[in-house]
């Protein structure tokens, strides 16, 4: 069943920057969202990029998983890697603690993330392969908000 997004009643709402128009994404696009766009124009919308928060630039080479999920990230049993063998797991986690302490000053309950983002990404991710294969799994950024209560749904999952 598809997790419904948080209701217009529910205050601040974290979303991904690239949801909100922001060409932010590694070949520096964005993916505009419609409802992150309401939020948006009713104030509602904090928004982070935890890739260019953490100090990584945009363009940037495509990054994933290898080991395990965000939360093996977060307890140092997993590294996040360009296809290139560039670790860049110290960036994400910059990025992750940034888009934590961003909601806490916001008081944010709930967040609408870009899927399948090895930063963004919730339920899903792309499997550190870098073939396009999936597998289970959070996002470095997904993985620490949702250890520290935050209801995260992702843009496919908006009904
Ligand atoms: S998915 Fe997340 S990290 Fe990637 S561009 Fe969008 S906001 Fe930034």
């Amino acid at each position: 069943m598809k997790k419904k997004a948080p209701s217009p009643a529910d205050g601040p709402v974290l979303v991904s920057a690239c949801l909100a128009g922001r060409a932010c994404r590694f070949d520096g696009s964005a993916d505009p969202d419609d409802r992150v766009a309401r939020l948006v124009a009713e104030g509602r919308a904090v928004l982070v990029c935890p890739e260019e928060d953490g100090g990584l630039g945009t363009p940037r080479p495509p990054a994933e998983i290898v080991g395990g999920d965000g939360h093996d990230v977060l307890a140092g049993e997993a590294r996040v890697v360009t296809a290139a063998g560039v670790d860049v797991t110290d960036e994400y986690l910059r990025g992750a603690r940034v888009a934590l302490e961003r909601a806490r000053r916001r008081g944010v309950t709930g967040a609408i993330l870009k899927a399948r983002s090895p930063s963004c990404g919730k339920g899903r991710i792309y499997d550190g392969s870098f073939s396009r294969k999936q597998s289970e799994g959070d996002g470095v950024t997904a993985a620490l908000l949702s250890q520290e209560g935050i209801d995260i749904v992702t843009d496919e999952d908006q009904g």
